[in-house]
């Protein structure tokens, strides 16, 4: 299908194609002539699958459908749960508005609120923001949310995770009862269920890929490795395979700074990127990181949220996450629009639980191997050798029933990473 058969405006056409997109995302393709028919959605959508462009074009072309009476109010608010979201999706909606007369301001906190307020004041179309700010400036009398005919939420799974519920239903009730809903999440807890039945009316739902699950085109794998080794084996990851870019998850702030002036010290360019940093920090590392600057981002899970790095061809998890949804999340920053990325797990021994958690959420066993150096197995104890276990690492890898079971053959180089996507499914035999 193209993108005129979607029914959208000759304008929104011009710009889409100059963005350089020719065939609609599934998602796109899906929910733009729902959004357009009036319908309120629920989307199971993650990130990289095109779904800021599947509510912006909609809106957009309904928006510029209908006139304007008196000053200018805000009449689309969408909501996300981080600053850097708000920016990306702002900067997608204003290249896709370009050849409309429609306005649009972004609102997020840890940055001076003036500007803002300021944008506000000349008059716009579409707010997009986070819940703090907005509220903040709610409160202030600097915006009415009194002409919102659309909303938004983004990532509601993320906003939920993040607290924001409560500023969520505070936003609610200050919009007109009367109004177009659209939700995303890529994941769906009970609470999204009930966040859902009290915004949703009626929605049609749009599915573009199973709930929980993980982007098919994302291989996956993992290295079992001692915890005191995973920045050794993570700079001869990135030497011995020559990576040109990565972005590599941490659990805390601290960690991902910890890691980044580590290596950083060794020659490999990197920046840190988590909540403590101010916005203008955060704003630059990503900038630097996508001009190539920068060659490792090590980010934590909050301020990696909405990151867009078209093509990013490795996500590192260097801690797992102790919220197996973060995992889906993560991965999602490779392989984005349809292109490879390889998402790579260190295993410590002492995460093994929260391996269990993410692989029984995505239902797929993340095929593990080991390099040597960077793993001791434990000592056998004596109803482990009865049972077979605590091999050498060289023996578990090449014909130890692990490796068979996860449905590749032999130690491979560090060179050739082992992966395996979640359509090549195989029966679970856990490692631990
Ligand atoms: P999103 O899931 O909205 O974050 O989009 C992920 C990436 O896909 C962004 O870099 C978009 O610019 C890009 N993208 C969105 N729609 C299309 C499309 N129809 N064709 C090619 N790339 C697209």
């Amino acid at each position: 299908m193209s993108f005129d058969k979607l029914g959208l405006s000759p304008e929104l056409l011009k710009a889409v194609a100059k963005q350089g997109y020719t065939i609609p995302t599934p998602i796109q393709e899906q929910a733009i002539p729902l959004v357009l028919a009036g319908s309120d959605m629920l989307a199971s959508a993650q990130t990289g699958t095109g779904k800021t462009a599947s509510f912006t074009l909609p809106i957009l072309h309904i928006l510029s459908k209908t006139e304007i009476k008196g000053r200018r109010q805000p009449r689309a608010l969408i909501l996300t749960p981080t600053r850097e979201l708000a920016a990306q999706v702002s900067n997608n909606l204003r290249s896709y508005a370009q050849f409309t007369n429609l306005r649009s301001t972004v609102i997020y906190g840890g940055v001076n609120q003036n500007p803002q307020v300021k944008a506000l004041q000349q008059g716009q179309d579409i707010v997009i923001a986070t819940p703090g700010r907005l509220l903040d400036l709610y409160n202030q009398r600097h915006l009415s949310l009194k002409s919102i005919s659309m909303f938004v939420l983004d990532e509601a799974d993320r906003m939920l995770d993040m607290g924001f519920l409560g500023d969520i239903q505070k936003i609610i009730s200050l919009m007109p009862a009367q109004r177009q809903n659209l939700m995303f999440s890529a994941t769906f807890s009970g609470e999204i269920k009930k966040l859902t039945k009290d915004i949703l009316n009626n929605p049609a739902t749009v599915d573009v890929s199973p709930p929980n699950s993980t982007v098919e085109s994302i291989s996956q794998m993992g290295y079992r490795v001692d915890k005191s080794k995973k920045k050794d084996l993570l700079v001869h990851l990135i030497n011995d395979q020559n990576w040109n870019q990565a972005l590599v998850f941490c659990r805390t702030k601290h960690g991902a700074n910890n890691l980044s002036e580590k290596i950083d010290s060794l020659g490999i360019t990197s920046v840190a990127i988590h909540g403590n940093k101010s916005q203008g920090a955060r704003t630059k590392a990503l900038a630097d990181f996508k001009r190539n600057k920068v060659r490792i981002l090590v980010a934590t899970d909050i301020a990696a949220r909405g990151l867009d790095i078209p093509l990013l061809p490795h996500v590192v998890n260097f801690d797992l996450p102790n919220i197996p949804e973060d995992y889906v999340h993560r991965i999602g920053r490779t392989g984005r629009a349809g292109a490879d990325g390889v998402a790579i797990s260190f295993v410590s021994p002492d995460e093994k639980n929260y391996l269990r958690s993410i692989e029984r959420l995505i239902d797929f066993s993340i095929p593990l191997e080991e390099l040597e150096g960077f793993y001791t197995p434990k000592k056998p104890s004596k109803k482990g050798i009865a049972r077979g276990e605590g091999k050498s690492v060289r023996k578990s890898t090449s014909s130890g029933s692990s490796s068979s079971s996860r449905g590749y053959k032999g130690k491979t180089t560090s060179k050739e990473t082992a992966v395996a996507k979640p359509k090549d499914r195989k029966p679970k035999k856990r490692w631990y």
